[in-house]
């Protein structure tokens, strides 16, 4: 057994970030228990898309199914043993609708809230790389960093989901990204908001990890609490490139990672 392999071994993972058919998962949530635990995760948590204040799109839950969801979850909990299940959302960020998302999430029952900006103005920055086509691209990632700040500020979110999706089709920026990055990873350090390193973004034309892993010493040097997300749209892709993101964490100096329980952190070491 080679060294590294048994410290993967002991590392406590999570994997907080999936979808399951309550919102665009293709599986339902009991078939994600057993590739979680042959993954070697100690926790999963699903995070189905919430989308308040826009017309419901597909890839989204129904916001009148909340309760079922939750309950069907505790039910799922309640039949499983060796790994722990918890109850997140994957919630948009909304600006100006930051009070009536609160009020309408506070009373649920969460371990966790992922906040995620996919929408810019009217459309979301993941649907096509037609969004991106004669647009200003330094104007879109400026817009897209103040948007995510704006969401960590909110003080509605646990974790950010990845925190630069604007980067999914590849566009780059002409301008130096350092101080976003800066300026984002301050104000989740002062917000007390977790990031995760999105595994999913390998599967996406990006294909690399969400956030962008030339700016991850800064979430380090700036302390921010970090998780390991796949994102995972089916069973499949749990804990998909978890060993690479975890050392890649090492190897820029992370000791430790955030864990959740009824929206309370704890940091673990790995
Ligand atoms: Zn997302
Ligand atoms: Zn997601």
């Amino acid at each position: 057994m080679s060294n590294l392999y048994f410290l993967q071994e002991m590392i406590y993972k999570t994997d907080y970030h999936m979808h399951s058919t309550f919102s665009d998962g293709r599986s339902v949530p009991e078939d994600y228990i057993a590739p979680a635990i042959a993954a070697g995760l100690k926790e999963i948590g699903f995070s189905e898309h919430l989308t308040l204040f826009k017309e419901l799109e597909d890839w989204n839950m129904n916001p009148e199914n909340i309760s079922l969801y939750i309950s069907h979850l505790e039910s799922v909990r309640n039949n499983t043993n060796h790994i722990k299940i918890r109850t997140g959302l994957e919630v948009d960020f909304i600006q100006g609708k930051e009070n009536e998302i609160r009020d309408f999430l506070s009373p649920l029952p969460l371990d966790y809230i992922i906040g995620s900006v996919h929408y810019l103005g009217e459309r979301t920055v993941d649907f096509g790389p037609e969004f991106y086509e004669g647009k200003n691209i330094n104007k879109l990632f400026e817009s897209y960093f103040d948007l995510v700040c704006d969401a960590v500020a909110s003080g509605l979110f646990d974790i950010i989901g990845h925190c630069d999706l604007i980067r999914i089709y590849g566009y780059k920026p002409s301008m130096d990204l350092e101080p976003h990055y800066r300026n984002l990873a301050k104000t989740m350090k002062k917000h007390d908001v977790a990031f995760e390193v999105n595994t999913n973004g390998r599967n996406r034309p990006l294909a690399d990890f969400y956030p962008d892993r030339r700016f991850l010493n800064i979430f380090h040097a700036e302390n921010v609490p970090v998780c390991v997300n796949s994102d995972a749209h089916m069973p499949a892709r749990i804990g998909q490139y978890f060993d690479e993101a975890y050392e890649l964490l090492r190897y820029i100096g992370f000791t430790e990672m955030a864990v959740f329980e009824k929206r309370i952190r704890k940091m673990v070491p790995f």
